[in-house]
This record gives C-alpha cells, structure tokens and sequence, in this order.
C-alpha cells in the first residue's frame, strides 16, 4: 500500500489544499494530511480545531487520514514508512522554499522523494494567510474554502 503525507499548517484547509489532497489520491491509496506545529507562527486555529475541520471536510473519504506533528517531517515520514511527500506549488514564489525544504528532507532521509503538483487555475491564488484576512474583513470566502470551514471562521472572528 502507498501512502504519502501531505504536510501542512493547514490555518485553515482552503479548497486549494483540497485540491491537492483528491489529486493525490489518485496516485497514492492512503493520504495523511499532516498537521505541522510550528513555534515560530501565531496560528488562528488549534490543532484539535484543525483535525476537526479536516475530518468534516473529508467525512465521505476513507482514504484521507489526519495526524500532527511537533517533529521533524523526515522522521514521521521514516516511522510511518510513507512514500512520498506531497507539496502543493502555487507561484514562482513558492519554488525557492520548497526548493530548500525538499533538499535538506532530501539529505536528511534520502529514501523519501517530494512531489509537486502545480496549483489548479481556479486555485493558483488561495492562501491560508489570505483566507484568515478575508474572513476577520467580513468577505465572501464561497469557492475558497468548504462551507465549513467558512462557518467556523465567522465563529472565530465573532461575525
Ligand atoms: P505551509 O505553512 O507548510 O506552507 P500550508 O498549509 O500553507 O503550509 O500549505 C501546505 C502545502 O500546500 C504547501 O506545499 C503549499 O504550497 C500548498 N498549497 C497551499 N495553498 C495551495 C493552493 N491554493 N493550491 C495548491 N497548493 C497549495
């Protein structure tokens, strides 16, 4: 069986990272949709929100798993046995950072490979970041991120 994880901030899961998720699942037959903790970013949701978000989103598909981790993402992809990592590529900008990341977890655990799938058209422009600023404005986020997920971001921000 192939599994692959898909690493994330997921702050929250858009439709861009949707997306990505259903397409993998046409090359792998397990995804785990791993939430990455960082130190360093001031995150809008928990990681029980996110779990919780993720698991809504992706109630009708068996094959999407979700997990977190504080560590580093070669070790979790070493213990799990995955086969791959999974990376969503939106513009130029995002190349150089995938770029180093894909090479040190590369030097790290050389048996693991990163793959890139290019952002669809409609998706190109969906960040979280963006997302959280739309919805604390009080904007249309229809097509941008799942119905739910909308819902709980007019929770968060009280609108
Ligand atoms: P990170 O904080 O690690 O960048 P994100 O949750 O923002 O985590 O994104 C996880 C992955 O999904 C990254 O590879 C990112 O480039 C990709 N991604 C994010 N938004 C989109 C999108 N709209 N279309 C395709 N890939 C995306």
């Amino acid at each position: 069986m192939k599994v692959a994880v898909y690493p994330g901030s997921f702050d929250p899961v858009t439709l861009g990272h949707v997306d990505i998720i259903e397409r993998s699942l046409k090359l792998f037959d397990q995804v785990v949709v791993l939430i990455a903790t960082s130190s360093q970013k001031k995150e809008l949701f928990s990681v029980a929100e996110k779990k919780d978000m993720l698991r809504e989103v992706f109630k009708n598909e068996q094959r999407v798993l979700m997990d977190a981790t504080e560590g580093l993402l070669v070790d979790y992809a070493r213990t799990q046995k995955v086969a791959a990592i999974v990376r969503g590529l939106r513009a130029v900008s995002d190349f150089e950072y995938e770029f180093q990341m894909a090479s040190m977890n590369k030097r790290l655990y050389p048996e693991v490979e990163t793959i890139f799938m290019m952002a669809s058209d409609q998706n190109h422009f969906i960040s979280s970041q963006l997302v959280r600023e739309v919805a604390r404005l009080g904007g249309n986020l229809k097509g941008i991120v799942h119905p739910y997920i909308e819902k709980k971001l007019k929770e968060k921000f009280k609108l």
